[in-house]
């Protein structure tokens, strides 16, 4: 059988173009990504980031309040029984993630729970290989696989995610536990300043801790970022432990010197890595042209073509400058109506 659309991905990309495409009558087949230990590592499981954050406070539509009876009524029970329980004063991460897909299948959506790990777009309609060793055949694809942020690669950073770490400030900054608090910010590229300026908002004071001895950010942010007094850059260092216990999660971190220095511990309540992200796309080499990052290239200002025909990108995978949850569900959107559109054109829909 050869399907209309596949949609790989999970995030709200993923999801957006799939409520998209279902309600065109495309009858989207979504590829939602193996839960797998692999997968679980390098970040890259079923619903995307937004399923590693906690609350989401900058998604429009959800405000703060307790909306856990509508959470009730929308999904699964079993599906509800599994969300974070802190969901019950505004929208968490996951049960984003978890309305969305829902929304999706409401439509008709098919979803399978493997990733493509192969893709032939030299042969129409496109071949696409799942993990479970199946192969499927489309007219059109979308691309939705998304970023997984960079980490340092650490075990104390593994063992305090969530818990006083985090690949996202923009999410996390806001919350209790960094309020009126010193935190980290490891990076010095514009998202790390970006960062850093968004948490002297909460926090008591900023450290960017940065490798080298000059910022990658670009000159008006680095200006920024050291014109404000609450950020303090400390130059040639690098992470050599997140230090903290079970009871507080982050209480510090342990710097070592790239200079000859000796190593410094520094009292932090969260650290902030923002030392760029990789998007997903390994399994498009030589198929699709990627940026010199790895990224998908669009091929045409305010459209999601990529440099095959019928093959779409929507999402963190294909854009490394405004990573949102909304602009990738913006993008999602996109994608379906630029599909649709193209399968339209060639008669196929
Ligand atoms: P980036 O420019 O790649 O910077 C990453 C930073 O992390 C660099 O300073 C790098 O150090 C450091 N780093 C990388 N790996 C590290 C490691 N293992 N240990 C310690 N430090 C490490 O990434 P980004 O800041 O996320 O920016 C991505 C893109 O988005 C850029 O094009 C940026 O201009 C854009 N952006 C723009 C804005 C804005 O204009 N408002 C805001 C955010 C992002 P080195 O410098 O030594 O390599």
């Amino acid at each position: 059988m050869v399907e209309k659309l596949i949609i790989i991905g999970s995030g709200p990309a993923a999801w957006t173009a799939a409520i998209y495409a279902a309600r065109a009558a495309l009858n989207p087949l979504v590829f939602e990504g193996a839960i797998s230990e692999t997968n679980a590592q390098k970040g890259s499981l079923p619903l995307g980031q937004l399923a590693l954050t906690t609350e989401i406070e900058n998604y429009p539509g959800f405000p703060r309040g307790d909306l856990s009876q509508y959470l009730r009524s929308a999904l699964a029970p079993e599906v509800y029984a599994s969300l974070p329980q802190d969901g019950q004063q505004g929208i968490t991460g996951p049960a984003l993630m978890e309305l969305m897909r829902q929304q999706a299948k409401n439509f008709g959506t098919r979803v399978i729970t493997e990733d493509i790990v192969a893709v032939d777009f030299s042969q129409h309609p496109f071949v696409l290989h799942a993990s479970d060793g199946q192969q499927y055949q489309a007219l059109a694809v979308i691309i939705a696989t998304g970023a997984r942020a960079n980490y340092l690669g650490l075990p104390s950073e593994e063992k305090f995610k969530n818990r006083g770490v985090s690949a996202c400030a923009i999410c996390d900054g806001a919350l209790p536990r960094f309020r009126n608090r010193p935190v980290a910010v490891i990076g010095g590229g514009d998202s790390a300043v970006e960062e850093a300026t968004y948490l002297t908002r909460f926090a008591s004071k900023v450290y960017m801790v940065h490798r080298r001895d000059k910022l990658r950010a670009s000159r008006i942010m680095a200006a920024r970022a050291m014109a404000n007094p609450k950020i303090e850059i400390l130059w040639n260092r690098v992470v050599e432990e997140i230090l903290g216990n079970d009871e507080q999660g982050v209480t510090g971190i342990r710097l070592a010197s790239t200079v000859g220095e000796p190593s410094v511990d520094l009292e932090v309540a969260g650290v902030f890595l923002a030392i760029g992200h990789t998007p997903n796309t390994a399994f498009l080499q030589g198929q699709i042209e990627l940026t010199e990052d790895g990224y998908v290239r669009y091929v045409k200002p305010f459209r999601t073509y990529t440099s095959v025909e019928g093959v779409f990108a929507a999402g963190d995978v294909a854009d490394k400058n405004y990573r949102q949850a909304v602009t990738a569900a913006g993008l999602g959107c996109m994608a379906a109506l630029d599909a649709e559109r193209w399968l339209t054109e060639k008669g196929w829909h």
